[in-house]
């Protein structure tokens, strides 16, 4: 929970799960209003609960660099998943266009391109 001016504002993770912040939140510290993207990014690749788990688990005075690896981490494998679909969309389109480029060369007549002299000169 941070106070800004008067107003009080949720906490990134509580503003994320609609959820009411206050003093007891485990993760107001480390997700202040301004880190939205951050908490929800690391949400979607690991989950709060784990999130809240790998929180416990470490000592007080090394959470905040947990949670500054975990962002880092949530943003390395977003940018694999994302190369990966992309990788995936190109090798379909490839597919595609190879099965097209194999219809076209049955459908079409075999033309010789290169014709030696002799060769030229005896058909006329
Ligand atoms: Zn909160």
């Amino acid at each position: 929970m941070e106070e800004m001016s008067g107003i009080v504002y949720p906490c990134a993770a509580c503003k994320f799960h609609h959820k009411k912040c206050g003093e007891k939140c485990e993760l107001a510290a480390y997700f202040p209003p301004s880190d939205y993207e951050n908490f929800k990014l690391v949400h979607k690749i690991f989950g709060t609960s784990y999130i809240k788990k790998i929180l416990k688990d470490v000592p007080i005075e090394s959470r905040g660099d947990a949670v500054k690896s975990m962002v880092y981490e949530a943003r390395a494998r977003d940018i694999d998943r994302l190369l990966r679909d992309r990788i995936v969309q190109l090798e379909s389109q490839l597919a595609e266009l190879l099965n097209a480029k194999a219809s076209l060369s049955l459908s079409l007549p075999t033309v010789t391109l290169h014709q030696s002299d002799e060769e030229f000169w005896r058909t006329l």
